[in-house]
C-alpha cells in the first residue's frame, strides 16, 4: 500500500475510532477516552436511569410528598450525590384550617447535612432553636445549613392556614463534606426577586423575542451558575439548583452543565425529551414528576432537551459529587454509625443548636 494511500486510511480509521470512543454506550465504560473527547467540545448528557413517580406520603399532616429518589436516596454512587434526599409536594388544594395549630411537622432535630426548601404555591413557617423564624412564599426558598446540630420545626404559614389554598413546595436534602459536617448552623432566606431569571439562548436568533410566552424558557438560578449569572445561594461544595421553565412545546434548548458534575433532572410538571449525540436515536422521554439521573460513564457537558407540552417546568439539579461514605439514619447523615450514635447522645442530652 503505497504511504499517501496509508496515511489517508490511518487517519479516517482514528476519525472513525474517536467518533465511536466519543459516543455514550451503555454498560461500556468509557473512563479512557472521555478525559481526551470532551475537554473543549460539547457531549450531550444523557439519561442514565428513570425513576418513574413514587407513590406519596405524609409528612406530618401538612406536607403530601413523593419521595422523587425513591430507593436511590441516601445511596452513593448512584449520580445524586451531594443530593441525599428530595420530597416532591405536588400541588394539592388545602381548606382553612379550623384548629389552632397549622399543619405541618413540629419540633425534630438534623445534624451533618442542609435542607433546602423551595415554595412554589402556598407558604411554609420555619422555626429553629438558632432563633430564626420565618416564611416563604410562591418563587422563594430556604436553605438551612444543620451542620451540628438544629432543632427546627416546619408548617403551613399561620395566614395560608387562614385562607386555604393550593400548596405546592419541595425539599432537597444536600449533604455536607466530611470537613463541614459539624460546622455551625446557618439559615438563608433566599428570597424570589433575588433569585436570577435568565433567558435560554435560542439557537435561531430570529426567534429571540421579548414576549416571555414564546421564548425558549428561563432558568432561575438559585445556586451555582447558568450562563455566567451566577445564584445567591451559599454552598460548602459546588452545587448547581436551577428551577426551570420551558413555555414552548417542541423547541430544542441546549443548557450547559459542568462536566465534572453529577446532573438530575426532575420534571415538576409537562413531560421533556432528553436528546443523546446520535441525531438517528430516538430520544429519552421523562414523563411528570418522574426523575432523570444523569451522566452515567459518558459524563457530557451539555444537556439537549425539548418540552412536550407548553410550561413544562423542570428542576436541575447536580454538584461536584462527594466521594465519601454515607450513613444515614432519620434526622442524622453523617459518615459512620458511631458518628450516628453520637448525635442521638448529644441530641438527647440537649446538646443541639447551640
Ligand atoms: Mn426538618
Amino acid at each position: 500500500m503505497p504511504t499517501k494511500v496509508l496515511s489517508k486510511f490511518t487517519t479516517s480509521f482514528i476519525a472513525l475510532l474517536l467518533t465511536f470512543l466519543c459516543r455514550p454506550l451503555p454498560g461500556i465504560s468509557l473512563s479512557v477516552a472521555s478525559d481526551t473527547c470532551t475537554s473543549n467540545s460539547k457531549m450531550r448528557i444523557r439519561v442514565s436511569k428513570i425513576i418513574p413517580a413514587q407513590p406519596q406520603h405524609w409528612v406530618g399532616d401538612g406536607f403530601h410528598v413523593f419521595p422523587v429518589f425513591g430507593q436511590y436516596a441516601f445511596q452513593q454512587n448512584h449520580g445524586l450525590s451531594p443530593f441525599l434526599m428530595f420530597d416532591y409536594a405536588s400541588p394539592k388544594k388545602f381548606p382553612v384550617n379550623k384548629r389552632r395549630q397549622p399543619l405541618g411537622v413540629g419540633q425534630h432535630p438534623h445534624r451533618g447535612f442542609e435542607t433546602v426548601t423551595i415554595a412554589f404555591q402556598g407558604e411554609v413557617e420555619h422555626a429553629d432553636s438558632t432563633g430564626n423564624n420565618d416564611v416563604i412564599k410562591s418563587g422563594d426558598v430556604q436553605w438551612m445549613t444543620a451542620g451540628r446540630g438544629i432543632i427546627h420545626e416546619e408548617y403551613h404559614s399561620k395566614e395560608f392556614s387562614k385562607t386555604g389554598g393550593m400548596f405546592e413546595m419541595c425539599q432537597l436534602w444536600v449533604n455536607l463534606p466530611k470537613k463541614h459536617k459539624m460546622t455551625k448552623p446557618r439559615y438563608q432566606p433566599i428570597l424570589a426577586d433575588s433569585i436570577p431569571a435568565v433567558k435560554i439562548p435560542t439557537e435561531n436568533k430570529e426567534e429571540e423575542t421579548e414576549d416571555a410566552t414564546s421564548s425558549a424558557g428561563t432558568v432561575r438560578v438559585i445556586s451555582g451558575s447558568f450562563n455566567g449569572v451566577k445564584g445567591p445561594a451559599k454552598t460548602f461544595s459546588p452545587v448547581e439548583l436551577w428551577d426551570v421553565l420551558l413555555p414552548t412545546k417542541d423547541l430544542i434548548v441546549e443548557l450547559p452543565f459542568p462536566e465534572s458534575y453529577n446532573c438530575v433532572v426532575f420534571v415538576r410538571k409537562g413531560e421533556i425529551n432528553v436528546y443523546g449525540n446520535d441525531e438517528s436515536e430516538s430520544p429519552d422521554m421523562v414523563g411528570s414528576q418522574a426523575v432523570a439521573i444523569m451522566k452515567g460513564e459518558a459524563g457530557g457537558n451539555v444537556l439537549r432537551l425539548s418540552a412536550k407540552q407548553k410550561n413544562t417546568s423542570l428542576l436541575i439539579m447536580g454538584g461536584e459529587p462527594i466521594d465519601e461514605p454515607i450513613a444515614a439514619r432519620g434526622p442524622f447523615v453523617m459518615n459512620t454509625s458511631d458518628e450516628i450514635r453520637q448525635a442521638m447522645i448529644d441530641f438527647q442530652s440537649g446538646r443541639f443548636g447551640r
